[in-house]
């Protein structure tokens, strides 16, 4: 027997899960289904908006190139891609025009930020200005972000205090002194030292990160030192170890720490760091895994909950159902209707059925888009996913350069309906959310939670309608 909702979304990451809950608050009976974790665990916790505009100038394909080094540009024809963007909004307007934040406008974008800082509360700054914050991050560059974790904060680099950077000599991979040296040489407006101090050290067969969270939200004894103490007890020598322009020591006014200060208590394992070094205590994002993404995980799972969204996990859509044959509608440009999607239960395959589908099943990332021999395709519902026939223009000769292969995805219209090889809407009951959806390029410009935000909302609010229609 079929498992039925109004609204069925496939995807657990941000995009499905704003989604969902954006259905569910339009009133309809809402279930969430998820093959696996999302990104969200190897994520850096940070909501990107835009932080950078694509460049301007046309790619070469791979093929056809001489080498882009020495090349001649004229700036007034091609201007430089620009720095940092101070603020997200006002620069949609320059995007593609087939970027998501065009086709779904910059009030998506923002009502998107609005609902994330309505699910996650006092979790997360930056909701009081439509600026970008400067956050550095782990391997020492400095990101423009829309919100960061509340634990972030004092370390955001237009603060001009003086700070420490606590490294681990049990973490080889994260190494406080080139962080430190990095950020100086990026030009941030404050004195800056790395250290390197003993800590946990017979955690260092078993270094995760998550280990040693939860050690600090246990309070744990090293050493017979309660972890917390021994923590602030190693990184106290250094206190004076920034030096100022002319060669004189601050005390410095805040340390950092790799994001790893505790799990589910690391609020208050950061507040009693503070207390005992005098100093405002803030954490860095880094890479995988992740204590600010599993932690921005476990709140966005709440929120769901919050909603009254069902949701399972361990069930991948395999494939799916069409009433007559697949011939439903499309006559009027309104497409076909997919009225039950085929989900793997456990080895069995169960039909889904819905009024309105969103699918944000990911990027190449997420396995919401597979890339075989054949090319680059949306697996669930076969989609359609543009792309150059010829595999030497997925690629341009310039490694740093904007790479097409970047904003493949699925194309939809303004309401976020796939559209398929000759720009019709496919199935007009389908919304496309988050990373699968093509146009943009998220690592470039920092956009990807943004898109995610954006386009769930309104693939949420879109689903909601369509049903009983
Ligand atoms: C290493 C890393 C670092 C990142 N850092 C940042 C950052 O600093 N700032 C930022 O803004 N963003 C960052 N992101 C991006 C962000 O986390 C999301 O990847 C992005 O917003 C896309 O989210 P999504 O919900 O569309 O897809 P995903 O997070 O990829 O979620 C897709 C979901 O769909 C499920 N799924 C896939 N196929 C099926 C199927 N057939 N049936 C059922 N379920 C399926 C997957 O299991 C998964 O749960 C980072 C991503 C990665 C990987």
């Amino acid at each position: 027997m079929a498992i039925d909702s109004e609204v069925l979304v496939v995807g657990g990451g941000i995009a499905g899960i704003t989604a969902a809950i954006a259905a569910a608050r339009e009133g309809a009976d809402t279930r969430l289904v998820s093959h696996k974790a999302s990104t969200l665990r190897q994520a850096s916790g940070l909501i990107d908006a835009l932080g950078y505009l694509p460049a301007t100038e046309p790619a070469k394909p791979l093929r056809e190139g001489p080498p882009t080094a020495g090349r001649n540009l004229d700036p007034d024809e091609w201007p430089d891609p620009e720095g940092p963007l101070a603020d997200p909004f006002e620069a949609i307007d320059r995007l593609p025009e087939d970027h998501p934040y065009r086709l779904v406008g910059a009030d998506a974008l923002r009502e998107g930020l609005d609902l994330f800082d309505d699910l996650v509360g006092d979790a997360y700054l930056g909701g009081h200005t439509d600026r970008n914050a400067l956050v550095p991050t782990f391997g020492g560059s400095v990101k423009p972000t829309a919100r960061y974790p509340a634990s972030a904060a004092a370390g955001l680099a237009s603060d001009d205090r003086p700070a420490l950077i606590v490294g681990f000599r049990s973490l080889t991979e994260y190494d406080a002194r080139t962080f430190a040296d990095r950020l100086a040489a990026a030009g941030v407006p404050f004195d800056v030292a790395g250290a390197e101090v003993e800590f946990a050290e017979a955690f260092r067969a078993d270094a995760k990160i998550t280990r040693l969270a939860k050690a600090l939200d246990r309070d744990e004894p090293i050493d017979g030192t309660p972890a917390r103490e021994a923590l602030a007890k190693a990184v106290g020598p250094h206190l004076h170890d920034v030096v100022d322009g002319e060669g004189g020591v601050d005390r410095v006014e805040r340390v950092g720490f790799p994001a790893f200060l505790g799990d589910d208590h690391a609020a208050e394992v950061r507040a009693e760091l503070g207390d005992r070094l005098g100093a405002d205590v803030f954490e860095i994002p880094m890479g995988p895994p992740s204590l600010p993404g599993l932690r921005l995980e476990d709140l966005l799972y709440d929120a769901l909950d919050d909603a009254g969204v069902r949701f399972e996990t361990g069930t991948p859509a395999v494939g799916y159902e069409v009433d007559g044959g697949g011939d439903g509608g499309g006559g009027d440009g309104s497409g076909d209707r997919i009225d039950r999607l085929v989900m793997d239960r456990k080895g069995s395959e169960v039909p889904y059925g819905a009024e309105a589908i969103v699918l944000a099943t990911g990027g190449l990332v997420g396995k919401g888009l597979d890339s075989d021999r054949d090319g680059v395709r949306e697996p669930v519902l076969d989609l359609h996913v543009p792309q150059p026939a010829d595999r030497y223009e997925w690629f341009v000769d310039d490694a740093f350069g904007e790479q097409p292969y970047a904003r493949f995805g699925v194309r939809p219209d303004e309401r976020l309906r796939p559209l398929d090889e000759s720009g019709e809407v496919a199935y007009g009951n389908v919304r496309v959310a988050g990373a699968v959806v093509g146009g943009a390029d998220v690592a470039r410009e920092k956009s990807a939670s943004g898109v995610s935000l954006a386009t769930g909302l309104v693939a949420g609010r879109e689903a909601a309608r369509e049903v009983g229609q």
